[in-house]
């Protein structure tokens, strides 16, 4: 494995270059544990560490945004026998994925840095939402990386209602790469592969049940085993603690992200405009017979009626199903991001004032004439 096979490339190199005079080593953040991290360094065939940040690294962060975040490329100083391994700097980011935590209008959030290509999977059918698609195109292009679209499950529509959505598509962003898929039938991959070259870090999203991770299991085989959230939820989740966020790819040399952050950026847009695209789900729920039905095996079910009817696609159901987990998970993680900010910037009252600077203005002040 080289440098390069994770996203290295000049601009790094010569931003390196007076860290290699100091015997650090380049390395790539794979994990966010918030005390440590996972990095991998290139050498010894991809060798992974836990690492934690150098109190410089940590002071010198004026927000959250500027602390060191999956995608990272960092300059490691390896410990010794017993000792830890210290991020001793971080370089500048060539792509941020961010976002201003919910709340603090000044506080920004980074999910991924350094991602090349996101990839956003829809559909011609109901998932078929021109305002979030918009919304997905600025966010990308916000984040400096390039924009691939799948018009997915193009089997069960009739094929110039998948060619009208992708020449939509094509028309929101000419920028954007647009192809007509289908994991199903295994058709129109080739132009995906030739997506994945070596070096490139992708990220897929898009609305639960569209197919990503049929997708990415079928380019991907056996090299990621992609879990879904409703699999976190029956606690059968790949999502421990220790799972890596930056997986490398061995088959096409490129590196594919799945952290939590990124999965919610299908939830980057606002509830209503998310439910919108199961409007009939949520309108048959209402005949379902009880009010919390689960729409799994409860009596008198009216979805799980219609579905044995054929009236609707079975993946729809199931990405119904996964939006309100993900929904309730995305409330919670948001309650637990809260907590820290709040935190920290409690944190940060008290190191201000032994701030130089600070303390200039206190001596001043309680020494007028001095
Ligand atoms: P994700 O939530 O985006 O990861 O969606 P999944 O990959 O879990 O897919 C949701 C459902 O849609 C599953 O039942 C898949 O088998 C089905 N599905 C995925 N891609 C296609 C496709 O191209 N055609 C059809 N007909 N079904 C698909
Ligand atoms: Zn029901």
């Amino acid at each position: 494995m080289t440098l390069e096979d994770l996203g290295w490339n000049a601009a790094f190199e010569s931003e390196f270059a007076p860290y290699y005079a100091k015997g650090w080593k380049p390395a790539r953040l794979i994990r966010d544990n918030r005390i440590t991290y996972g990095a991998l360094l290139a050498e010894g065939g991809g060798q992974e560490l836990e690492v934690t940040m150098s109190g410089k690294v940590y002071h010198d962060a004026e927000t959250d945004a500027d602390l060191p975040a999956v995608g990272d490329w960092v300059a490691l100083e390896l410990g010794g026998d017993g000792e830890e391994t210290v991020i001793q700097a971080r370089l500048t980011r060539q792509s941020c994925f961010s976002r201003r935590a919910a709340g603090h209008s000044a506080e920004e959030q980074v999910i991924a840095a350094n991602i090349n290509m996101v990839v956003v999977v829809t559909d011609a059918g109901q998932d078929f939402n021109p305002r979030r698609m918009e919304r997905y195109f600025t966010l990308i292009s916000r984040s400096g990386s390039q924009a691939v679209v799948l018009v997915n499950k193009s089997d069960l529509f009739p094929d110039a209602q998948n060619q009208e959505a992708a020449r939509a598509i094509r028309a929101l962003n000419p920028d954007a790469q647009v192809y007509v898929t289908s994991a199903i039938q295994k058709s129109g991959l080739t132009e995906l592969k030739s997506c994945f070259k070596r070096g490139v870090t992708v990220a897929f999203v898009g609305s639960s049940g569209v197919g990503k991770s049929a997708l990415i299991n079928l380019l991907l085989g056996d090299e990621w085993q992609w879990t879904d959230t409703v699999n976190e939820v029956t606690g059968k989740g790949r999502h421990t603690t220790t799972a890596r966020e930056l997986l490398f790819l061995p088959r096409f040399g490129g590196m594919l992200i799945d952290n939590p952050g990124i999965r919610e950026v299908q939830m980057w847009t606002d509830e209503k405009t998310l439910r919108e695209g199961f409007a009939d789900l949520e309108q048959l729920a209402k005949e379902c017979k009880y009010d919390d039905c689960k729409h799994r095996s409860d009596a008198g079910c009216a979805i799980r009626q219609g579905m044995e009817n054929g009236s609707f696609d079975s993946g729809r159901l199931e990405g119904f199903l996964k939006l309100d987990a993900e929904i309730e998970s995305l409330r919670s993680r948001r309650k637990k991001r809260q907590i820290t900010i709040d935190r920290r910037a409690k944190r940060d009252e008290r190191t201000k004032v032994r701030n130089p600077s600070d303390r200039k203005e206190l001596q001043a002040q309680l020494n007028p004439r001095a």
